[in-house]
């Protein structure tokens, strides 16, 4: 008989090399601890799911590294109330970690496929709290600002006008930004006195097409 595999001991190996690297936010740790990233990847890739490595999803897009997903979602520092805008749904699965950990998520997606695909993983999973839009994220979704918080999860040639406006005071914007080659992770913090901009090192991830992004 064929027997779903268990990945419980790789879930839980990946969650101490993030530890070992610096993750320390104990809810991030609980989060990816409990997701399961092999159904948000083709079944082919699902020996590699707990692989510290960006895998490959249609379109010639990824699912990024879960080091990168931890990091950045630390960066949120998210208590559970936040309202957050996820800009590229790709597979779902940093959707459906942020889900866990804030209480509404907006996530935009430039591709149907991909926004589809992660729509009816979240359903299959439970997840009540998101709220998906195909369309260009470089623009955000103003429907629902300002936003708690605002993720980026694809390389901005310099931060997107809009959402900066549609963040609100006091809150966090993790954006990477530079050429298509490398970027720098930039947390932004929208403050009385302005911006404050601090970087959380090197990251390599795929374009941000749009408007006010790469043509
Ligand atoms: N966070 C995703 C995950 O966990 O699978 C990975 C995201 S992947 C690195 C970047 C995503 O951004 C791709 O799915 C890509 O199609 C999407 N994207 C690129 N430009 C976009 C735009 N202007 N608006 C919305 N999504 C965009």
């Amino acid at each position: 008989m064929h027997m779903p595999k268990d990945f419980t001991i790789q879930r839980q190996q990946l969650v101490d090399l993030l530890q070992q690297n610096g993750i320390s936010d104990e809810r991030v740790l609980q989060a990816i601890a409990a997701v399961p990233r092999e159904m948000f990847i083709d079944s082919s890739f699902q020996p590699m799911a707990y692989a510290n490595q960006a895998l490959p999803l249609v379109l010639g897009q990824t699912i990024s590294q879960p080091l990168m997903v931890a990091i950045m979602t630390q960066a949120l520092q998210l208590s559970g109330r936040e309202k957050v805008l996820e800009i590229g749904t790709g597979s779902g699965y940093q959707t459906f970690i942020l889900a866990r950990l804030c209480q509404h998520v907006y996530s935009v997606e430039r591709y149907p496929q991909l926004s589809d695909q992660a729509d009816a993983r979240l359903d299959q999973l439970g997840c009540a709290n998101v709220s998906l839009l195909i369309g260009d994220g470089s623009i955000g979704w103003v429907d629902h600002a300002p936003y708690d918080r605002i993720l980026v999860t694809a390389a901005a040639p310099h931060v997107p006008a809009q959402l900066l406006e549609q963040l609100d005071m006091d809150g966090f914007l993790v954006v990477p930004v530079g050429d298509q080659a490398q970027q720098e992770l930039q947390v932004i913090q929208r403050t009385h006195s302005g911006m404050q901009i601090h970087s959380l090192g090197r990251c390599v991830f795929v374009p941000l097409i749009g408007e006010d992004a790469w043509r």
